[in-house]
Formats: structure tokens, sequence, C-alpha cells
């Protein structure tokens, strides 16, 4: 497939303006994946960046023409997942930044975004308008509200689960046409943010984490202020103390009593985001004891820690934190420490109020030189002692391949995702020669048990789309077989969750 051809690019220029295709050395870096341990294996050939619908159905018409492949980006902060970048390399960046459109309905609290609008300009409009709706934020809020919800990201409150939250997309499909689902398909329809199913088949799910359409506006709800926010924050003094944290909460969970997601981390997790591994140790083996306890002494941190939180009418949050105090009587909980926040207090600034942050990227800082990290998210059975069991085996790995551990458990419905972190420093050649061999062996210990990764990095996204192997890949052969049908020229993300176009198959890693 031609990646850098003049004749495209000049077709791409005239389509949406000279100073929107980027071509440099310098725009080929600024689209690379920073965290990854070889920026130069995904990088791009060049970005584009249109500003409407209209301008993105031309460039997808040219890529056509040309066979140039296209890999869209809302803001491209997937840090941890592959940035910005593609996972062919030479594909050509389809940057949505300069989307900015908001339409909220407060009334209802919904919201339609383009790509390009982030976590950031989002609380800035709600707030300047004094719109008491709420955001559920990522860790790290420096991205797109849309982005995130279509790569299936995750917040604290208990909208957390951004896909889940979706309600009608626009698309520009490959071949240019644009569609929107759900009540969407019906001209001025006033449901289009309110009902997701629409009628007939409903397609919202089918562009998250895909390559099949260019999602151009993305509905999303939004939580109504509520008129509190109560909780308690844990700290558990133990490494065996996860299984039975998980088997006390997560009854509540599954009853609806909690209705956020409590991610339980490790020491590491609140660590990382404060200090560095200098100024506790020298030594660049694994870290022992006493320094964890020193670390965890200063900042008052348990081996685990949990933030649960209940939102709503303030006699419903109080019913709420009974019952969980309840849960937890006579537990050996390390500590408790109440939180709450009431309609009129000033924004508490986490995301377990739906404040955007950016101090989470911190931990990129912990082993010193140029930080990065990888994400390992596995899903499992929300069970304490597979928790215990997944905990012990990935801690084992993490310390095989000379890794500090650092990791979460996040108690979803009916399920955990084990969101673990390998953070390293790019500048020591070491310690970056052992992440790929570490990573694999993540992956093939958790297919070993039967768990599959929900989010991958791009590096990885055909080694774990190889995992999912029920009845010879018949997963991967329907999403090819829907790839092939509608992007018959392969131009939209090839490669995306091990999603490959008939022509180019042959790159499958
Ligand atoms: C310290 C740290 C903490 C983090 N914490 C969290 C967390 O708590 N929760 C969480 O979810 N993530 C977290 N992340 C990961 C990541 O930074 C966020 O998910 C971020 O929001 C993703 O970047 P983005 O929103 O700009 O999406 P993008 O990078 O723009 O998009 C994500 C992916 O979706 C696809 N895509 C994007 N837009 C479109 C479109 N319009 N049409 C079709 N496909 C599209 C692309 O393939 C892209 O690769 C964290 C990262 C770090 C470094």
């Amino acid at each position: 497939m031609t990646s850098f051809n003049p004749a495209a690019f000049r077709a791409f220029a005239a389509a949406i303006g000279q100073e929107w295709v980027m071509t440099s050395a310098e725009d080929r870096i600024s689209y690379s994946d920073h965290f990854a341990a070889d920026e130069s294996k995904h990088q791009p050939a060049a970005a584009i960046a249109p500003a409407t619908a209209e301008e993105v159905r031309a460039v997808v018409r040219i890529a056509n023409q040309y066979k140039v492949s296209l890999w869209p980006i809302s803001r491209g902060k997937n840090f941890g997942y592959g940035g910005a970048a593609p996972v062919m390399k030479g594909a050509v960046v389809l940057d949505l930044s300069r989307m900015k459109k908001i339409e909220v309905d407060a009334e209802n609290g919904t919201v339609l975004v383009e790509p390009g609008v982030s976590f950031f300009d989002l609380y800035d409009y709600l707030q300047e308008r004094k719109i008491p709706l709420w955001l559920s934020v990522p860790g790290n809020s420096w991205g797109s509200v849309a982005g995130n919800a279509l790569d299936r990201g995750v917040g604290y409150t208990s909208y957390g689960d951004h896909a889940a939250r979706i309600c009608g997309l626009e698309v520009v499909l490959p071949d240019g046409d644009l569609v929107r689902t759900g009540m969407g398909a019906m001209k001025d329809n006033p449901s289009w943010q309110l009902y997701k199913p629409g009628f007939g088949p409903s397609w919202d799910s089918m562009f998250c984490q895909s390559n099949f359409g260019i999602v151009t506006k993305l509905g999303l709800w939004l939580m109504p202020e509520p008129e509190s926010v109560q909780g308690l924050d844990f700290e558990f003094d133990k490494p065996e103390d996860l299984g039975w944290a998980i088997d006390t909460i997560m009854p509540l969970r599954r009853d609806g009593v909690i209705q956020q997601s409590p991610s339980i981390g490790n020491w590491l997790r609140s660590a990382a985001v404060m200090t560095t591994r200098q100024q506790w140790t020298k030594d660049k083996g694994p870290l022992n004891d006493k320094v964890v306890t020193a670390i965890r002494e200063k900042f008052k941190i348990g081996w685990w820690s949990v933030q649960v939180r209940f939102y709503g009418p303030t006699e419903i949050t109080e019913a709420s934190l009974r019952v969980l105090e309840k849960a937890f009587d006579k537990k050996p909980i390390l500590s408790k420490k109440p939180a709450k926040w009431t309609r009129g207090d000033p924004p508490e600034g986490s995301p377990v109020t739906g404040v955007p942050v950016s101090f989470p990227l911190a931990n990129a800082n912990w082993h010193g030189g140029r930080g990065g990290h990888i994400g390992y998210s596995p899903v499992l059975p929300p069970k304490g002692d597979l928790a215990m069991d997944q905990f012990k085996r990935t801690y084992d790995l993490y310390s095989k391949f000379g890794m500090d551990y650092h990791a979460s458990f996040a108690m979803g419905d009916r399920s955990l995702t084990n969101v673990n972190q390998i953070l390293y420093d790019k500048d020591n050649p070491d310690m970056m020669g052992r992440v790929d061999a570490m990573f694999r062996a993540l992956v093939a210990d958790a297919s070993a048990h039967n768990y599959g990764e929900y989010r991958t990095h791009i590096e990885y996204m055909d080694l774990v789309a190889d995992s999912y192997k029920f009845n010879d890949h018949a997963l991967r052969r329907l999403n090819e077989r829907v790839k092939d049908a509608l992007d018959p020229n392969g131009i939209i993300a090839p490669g995306k969750s091990g999603i490959w176009p008939k022509a180019l198959r042959g790159e499958r890693s």
C-alpha cells in the first residue's frame, strides 16, 4: 500500500488546506508513540487534520483513490497503548483534534461531542455555563471524551464505563458514506442521544476498538450533579488482603449498592505519582521490603488502597455508607478515611468527582530518564481467590524480569479488570531489553488461564487478538469479513485490534 504518494498529499492539501497536511520529519516524530521502547517501529508517514465531517469524507475518498492507510485519532493521548501512532508503520495519522463542537442537553444529561473535545474542554464548558452535569474522566484526562470512549476507556464515577454510556454516533464509513446510528438515522429525531438501540440492529459498539469507520460525532450520557458524594478510602496492610477485600466489596457492586467500579491498587500506583525511585534507593535491583515500608509510611498508604464512593441524594449516600461500613465491620483493614462532598462545596479536584486531572502522568518519572509505560490488562471473574492467584503469578513475572510491580483490580458489575503498568526508563537499555519478553510472558500467562486483555498496546494487538482462539479464531474471521465488506481497499486503521484487511493480511505479526 502506498503510504507517501506526493499526488495523494497534493489532493489532501487541496481538500483541507496545505497547512493541515503535515509531512516533515518533525511531524512524524510528534505523532509517534513517545512511551514506546522503539518509537520508529510504528512511526506514521505524515498526519492530516481535517476540520469537519465533510473534510473527513473528502480525505477518505482520496485515501481510497490512492490507497493510503489512515489511522484516526481523536486527540492521540492513548499513552500506554500507543499514543497517536498507528499499528502499521507508514500509515497517515488522521488527527481529528480540530473538531471541537459541543452540544449539551442540560435537561436530559447528554452531550454530543466531536472528537477533538478534551475532558478539560468539556469540563470548562459545563463549569462556565454552570450546567450541573458531571464528567467521568480517566486517570490521564488529557485525552478526548470521544476517543477514550471509543477505546472503551474507564473512569471512576458511576458513569465510569464510558463505552456503555455512548448513545448515538455519526460515522464516516471507509467508502466516504456518512451514517448516524440509533435514532440519529431519522433526520432531526430528538431522541438521538436519549435512546440507544434505535430500530433494527444497533451499531454503536461496532465502532469501539474497531477499524470499521471514523467517528465524527459521539453522543454520551453525563451524570446529573449529585446532591452528595460520600465514601471511604481504605488502606490494607498486606498483599494477601486483596482477596478478602474484593470478596467484601463485590457483592455490594453486584447488587447495585456500589455503582462505580472501585479500583484496588497497590502501593506503587499511589507512590509513583508522588515520588521517584531514586529518592529511596540507588539499588537497581528489586525493591526490598524495607524500602517499600519506608515509602508506605511516608505517604501513609497501604500495600493496597481503594476508594469507594456513592453518588446521589444525601439520604441514599448515607444509607449506602452504612451498608459499606457494616460489610467491613471487624475486617482487618489498616485504615479508613471518610470522604464527603456536598453540592455547593468547591470541586474536589479528583477523578472520583469527575474533575479532569493530569497528575497521574507523573508516574512516568518513577525510574527517572525518559519515562514511559505499557499497559497489560486481563479481565477475570470477580472472585478474591482468582484475583490473589492472578496477583501472585503476575508479581512473580514482574520479579523474574526485574520490574517494579504496579497494578490495580477494577471491580465492574460482573468482572475484574486487572490493569497493570510496566513502568520503565527508556534511557536504560538493559531495562528496555526486558520489556518485550515480559509483556509476551504476561499475555501467555493470561492465555494459559483463559483470560484475555480488554485493551492493548498497538505493538501487541495481533498477539492479543490471537489469544481469542475459539473455533479457529472465528471472531477474527468475522471481524475480517466485515472489514473486507466495508473497506475493500483496507484504508482505515489496518491492524487495529488485530483486524487486517485482505490486501494487508501478510502484515499480521
Ligand atoms: C498515567 C496514565 C493514566 C491513565 N489512566 C487511564 C484511565 O484511568 N482510564 C483510561 O481509560 N485510560 C487511561 N489512560 C490511557 C489513555 O491516556 C487515555 O485512555 C486517553 O484518554 C486516550 O487518549 P485519547 O482520549 O486522546 O484517545 P485517542 O488516542 O485519540 O484514541 C484512542 C484510540 O481510539 C481510536 N479512535 C480515536 N478516535 C477515533 C475516531 N474518531 N474514530 C475511530 N477511531 C478512533 C484510535 O484507534 C485510537 O488509538 C492512562 C494513561 C496514563 C499514561
